[in-house]
């Protein structure tokens, strides 16, 4: 049987294996494997395609979450608002540092924060909020930069799913604070394992974050705060500027699926991905929603089509977080669609005949 992935990394491999194994092979010929030139360029490039003044590579999306909070000395004490429906890593960078994730539920529409319910959330306590672009959807921006200026609080935006997509013609990540990327081999930018960036317009906070990626050195041994090991490594950071000037154009190609999809799901009884007209959704999932949820994903299996669920245990309903006191039914949006979201397969690659496949086996389902 025919399998269809969610998502096939070798392709882009293929595609561009000369240009990639030339990186690679300078840098093992280099002997320099931790920062140096790769990593210094790459953050310069990716600096200027997001038009921000510094970027800093580290070792994962959540480190770089997990630094943001460190760089603005959030801690024990602190409160951070974030979202229910998102990766466990958004929060899990907020508890790290001591302070305690405050949730709110989401716009069941894009999934997104609610900015309506944000400032219910807000206390004296609360010192950041954490917006995520879930899927590729910008984040309603325009709303919480108002939160921020009149509570004074900082943003860092978790631009995991969402580098490459835009927010009224603006780049998400260029909103914030500071922004936190992840290269994690599935994203719309991705490397050959683990890395990270963060991207800030804040000199400061850049310099404290070079500092925080290698154990709060100052200078060689000598240690001015604490920090982790949180290195892009050269090799990442190597494959990456090969494949960061194809960045647009396999967004583009996302879209372009992702509307192939719409097209041919439009007359399904379930919910399509919505898109905020203003808003560039760069489709990291193509997710729809549907009642059976379950058992579409189980036929489809059954057919050779592999789906994904983004995400089904809601994050104040994670056994870690029971101390946090939240209860089934505080949020229920998040916890709807939970139970009701399904990933489709989806990557610049994926080829239409599979699309038209999928979405052929999805009918048949419907309408038996
Ligand atoms: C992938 C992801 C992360 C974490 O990134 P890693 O590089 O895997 O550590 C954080 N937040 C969201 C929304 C993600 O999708």
């Amino acid at each position: 049987m025919k399998i269809i992935p969610m998502v096939d990394l070798k392709i882009q491999y293929k595609n561009h294996k000369k240009e990639i194994d030339a990186s690679i092979q300078n840098v093992l010929e280099s002997g320099r494997f931790i920062l140096g030139k790769e990593v210094e360029s790459l953050e310069k490039e990716v600096a200027r395609y997001l038009g921000v003044k510094h970027a800093v590579g580290v070792s994962s999306g959540t480190d770089a979450l997990f630094m943001a909070l460190m760089a603005l000395e959030i801690g024990t004490g602190d409160e951070v608002i974030t979202t229910p429906f998102t990766f466990f890593a958004t929060a899990e960078s907020i508890s790290l540092t001591g302070a305690k994730p405050v949730f709110v539920d989401i716009d069941p529409k894009t999934y997104n924060i609610n900015v309506e319910k944000i400032e219910k959330a807000i206390t004296p306590h609360t010192k950041a909020i954490i917006p995520v672009h879930l899927y590729g959807q910008p984040s309603d921006m325009a709303k919480i930069m108002d939160l921020k200026n009149k509570y004074n609080i900082k943003i860092i935006e978790d631009v995991a799913q969402a580098f490459s997509s835009e927010y009224k013609g603006k780049k998400t990540g260029t909103f914030g604070d500071m922004s936190a990327l992840s290269f994690f081999p599935s994203k719309n930018l991705g490397c050959y394992g683990d890395g990270g960036m963060i991207v800030t317009d804040d000199a400061s906070l850049a310099q404290k974050l070079r500092m925080i990626r290698i154990h709060g050195d100052e200078s060689r041994y000598v240690h001015v705060r604490l920090g982790i090991n949180g290195r892009l490594d050269s090799l990442q950071a190597a494959i990456l500027r090969v494949k960061l000037p194809y960045l647009d154009k396999n967004t583009n190609l996302r879209i372009e699926k992702a509307n192939l999809y719409s097209k041919l799901l439009l007359n399904c009884e379930f919910t399509l991905p919505y898109k905020e007209d203003f808003n560039k959704h760069g489709y990291n999932q193509y997710t729809i929603r549907l009642k059976n949820r379950d058992s579409l994903k189980f036929y489809l299996e059954t057919q050779g089509i592999e789906t994904a669920v983004h995400y089904p245990i809601p994050l104040h309903l994670q056994k870690v977080y029971k101390n946090l006191g939240y209860n089934k039914g505080d949020f229920p949006e998040t916890e709807k669609a939970a139970l009701e979201v399904l990933s489709l397969p989806i990557y610049p690659e994926l080829p239409e005949e599979d699309i038209n496949f999928v979405c052929n086996k999805i009918c048949d389902f419907i309408k038996a």
